[in-house]
């Protein structure tokens, strides 16, 4: 690489592209830093222009970029990178930043990103912490946003009760992945039930 860092404030735009499809999936920018520690790890980091730092991206989601290859443009101001995707590249959800394909419905990305936050079994993560502490403290906490739900409706304050709903439905998915099921298995049991009305 004969990169020129000095240019810039060090920042070169970095184009991620998936090596198989040939799909253009983020744009990032890399300091010099950056870009040693992705040839180093094969793993894409940039520097984050708004969190100020090196970012490993993936870091919290698990969706990291594995690196295939790296080019540099005809003027050595920008590079190319080939990556073989570990899950969707935006944080929307998509598999590109610039893709316009279907969202899943939000319930349902919900459910995703809590089974990415499982399977990085990174301890930064709420999800991954509370699940390597087992079953029975997962049914525990559903058991305590519950009666924290209880004691809300009886009050008339609207934030802490919606607040409170939030928490139970976060926490009920947290189980049902945790014993192996999602909400498509809540939903058919309640289809089920509709018909036999
Ligand atoms: P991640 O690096 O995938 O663990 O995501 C960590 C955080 O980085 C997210 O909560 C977003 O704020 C941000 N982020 C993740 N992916 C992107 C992306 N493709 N473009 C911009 N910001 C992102
Ligand atoms: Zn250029
Ligand atoms: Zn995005
Ligand atoms: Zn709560």
């Amino acid at each position: 690489m004969t990169l020129d860092f000095s240019k810039y404030n060090g920042l070169i735009p970095t184009i991620i592209q998936d090596n198989q499809t040939q799909q253009v999936l983020m744009l990032g920018y890399m300091n010099e830093a950056a870009l040693q520690k992705t040839q180093e790890e094969n793993i894409v980091t940039f520097f984050s222009r708004s969190k100020k730092r090196l970012w490993t991206k993936g870091e919290t989601s698990g969706n990291f970029l594995k690196v295939v290859s790296i080019k540099e443009d005809c003027d050595q101001d920008a590079l190319l990178i080939q990556v073989i995707p570990n899950g969707p590249t935006c944080h929307n959800g998509t598999t590109s930043c610039f893709a316009e394909e279907a969202q899943l419905p939000f319930l349902n990305q919900l459910e995703q990103i809590i089974e990415n936050r499982i399977k990085t079994q990174n301890s930064d993560s709420y999800v991954a912490s509370l699940f390597q502490k087992g079953l029975n403290k997962i049914a525990q906490k559903v058991g305590e946003e519950a009666v924290e739900l209880v004691i809300e409706a009886k009050d008339d304050n609207a934030d802490l009760f919606i607040g409170e709903a939030a928490d139970l439905l976060f926490h009920y998915l947290i189980l049902l992945k945790a014993k192996g099921f999602g909400l498509k298995n809540v939903e058919t049991v309640l289809k089920d039930r509709m018909k036999n009305k």
